[in-house]
């Protein structure tokens, strides 16, 4: 371990030299490496897939929409903007400090470190890469251990398509971030769980490092059967979807439980079993369309939830796992018990519990008696409970009508609240997050007033 620090240390000298020649400030190279991106994306297309499907089991279309499409397109956003992001913003300034002019001129923070997550190895790392790149820092990645072939691919493939003098991998676990996180550097962005989030924003401090939090929680789907004007049929399919086919349900803004209303509550349940079936057919695990359980540890982890006492019996449809395939079956749970671990901890996994209640409306205290989520869904067009769920809750973000959707859209800022983390990035947001926005002042020597200068007497302060 302490060889890492030892070995790292030196190279994070020479990225702190590269830094300081100025080459990562120039529009250029912020666009070679953007392009370069692209590249590794388009050529090794096929690697990635692999990759995705040998650590996840994703189906190369879902790797496709949730990694490859969607960095291709955060990349060519920011290509496209780049040069409005870099240029100074003119700033107006009191009429006291004429003759002068200010702008804001965005820097960049200099060395930057990447800790990611493994549910979406590829996306998860790029989507900050490419903001700090477009910014103009330094970047070092350190991918999650628990995707062992697409943190792999993405140390080769970094080192193959960009500036290995700025953009540097560096594999391995817990370990191995730790020993980073002794060293200093100028910003620490970090995805993952709020308990790890604690290690690196301790670390963090001794250094006054700024972090970004990217954490998790547990995102409710508010789904309410009164609504007059909702299409069932399109709400069932982008609550399955929202639920299972994002990376198995192992996705920090997926849905983790559904809210409901008692009486309607069958229904509901019956709906949802027709979408899945329609969906993945009677055998799920046939159908290559749902990821597996990253590995046995979240698997079992999975299966306990199931196990705890009133839980098991909550059990209306699936529930079934395959240890061997690391593979649980679409599951919904009616109302279990609301202080078992299904009900406390994130879930991150295919288990859909569905909590009644008597109103719909009821559904806004029970969010907010909660730590503040990720992402809070509502399937409703009643524009009262819209308001009451905007205003009567707290997330990172809120979305009506869909799930997960909110992540792929370049204009929209995307990070958590709270216990959901800190801190935004996507599109120009992540431009913001690596960079500095400096004040930058000029006077010209036309005018003096003698009041501002000692020595003092009373009457300067008359004028
Ligand atoms: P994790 O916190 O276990 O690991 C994240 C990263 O931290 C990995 O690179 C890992 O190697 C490193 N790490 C693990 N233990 C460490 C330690 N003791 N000290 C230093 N570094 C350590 O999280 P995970 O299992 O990779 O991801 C699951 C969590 O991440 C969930 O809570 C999920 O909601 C959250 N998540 C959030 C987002 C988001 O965008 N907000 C996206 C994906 C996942």
């Amino acid at each position: 371990m302490e060889a890492i620090v030892g070995g790292f240390e030196g190279d994070l000298k020479e990225l702190r030299e590269v830094f300081n020649s100025g080459k990562t400030r120039e529009a250029s190279w912020r666009k070679s490496q953007l392009q370069g991106i692209l590249s590794l994306f388009k050529e090794r297309e096929s690697d990635i897939f692999k990759a995705l499907n040998q650590d996840l089991g994703k189906h190369h279309v879902e790797a496709y929409r949730d990694e490859i499409g969607t960095v291709i397109k955060s990349a060519n956003y920011a290509l496209g903007n780049l040069k409005k992001w870099m240029s100074s913003k003119r700033a107006k300034l009191p009429l006291a400090s004429f003759p002068s002019s200010a702008k804001l001129v965005p820097e960049p923070l200099g060395v930057v470190l990447v800790i990611s997550s493994w549910n979406f190895p590829f996306g998860l790392s790029f989507e900050p890469i490419i903001g700090a790149i477009a910014a103009g820092n330094v970047v070092v990645l350190k991918p999650s251990e628990l995707a062992p072939t697409c943190s792999s691919l993405l140390a080769n493939a970094i080192r193959d398509y960009l500036d290995n003098s700025a953009v540097k991998v560096v594999e391995g676990g817990p370990h191995v971030a730790q020993s980073l996180l002794r060293l200093k550097f100028d910003k620490i962005f970090f995805t993952g769980s709020e308990k790890v989030g604690e290690i690196v924003m301790t670390a963090a401090a001794k250094f006054l490092t700024p972090v970004t939090l990217e954490l998790g929680g547990k995102c409710p789907a508010v789904v309410d059967f009164i609504s007059s004007s909702w299409d069932k049929k399109i709400a069932m399919k982008r609550i399955i979807w929202g639920k299972y086919g994002a990376c198995g349900g192992q996705a920090c803004i997926g849905i983790d439980y559904i809210l409901t209303q008692k009486k309607f509550a069958p229904t509901l349940v019956e709906l949802l079993q027709k979408y899945i079936k329609n969906t993945f057919g009677d055998n799920p695990m046939e159908s290559q369309s749902i990821a597996k359980i990253i590995n046995k540890k979240h698997f079992l982890r999975l299966k306990g939830l199931l196990e705890e006492p009133g839980v098991k019996s909550s059990i209306v449809y699936g529930g079934k796992s395959y240890e061997e395939n690391l593979f649980i079956e679409p599951t919904i749970l009616l109302d279990p018990p609301l202080d078992a671990s299904i009900m406390k901890e994130e879930i991150f996994g295919p288990l859909l519990p569905v909590i009644t209640l008597e109103t719909i409306e009821e559904s806004v205290e029970f969010i907010r008696a909660r730590p503040k989520p990720l992402a809070v869904y509502g399937f409703t067009n009643n524009e009262n409970l819209q308001k009451k769920m905007i205003s009567g809750t707290s997330s990172g973000c809120i979305t009506f009508n869909d799930a997960i959707i909110q992540y792929a859209a370049d204009t929209l800022p995307f990070g958590g609240v709270g216990g959901s983390g800190f801190g935004r990035y996507h599109g120009k947001y992540s431009f913001e997050n690596f960079s500095h926005e400096k004040a930058v002042m000029k006077r010209g020597y036309l005018i003096d007033f003698g009041f501002r200068y000692p020595p003092w007497n009373n009457k300067k302060l008359q004028l």
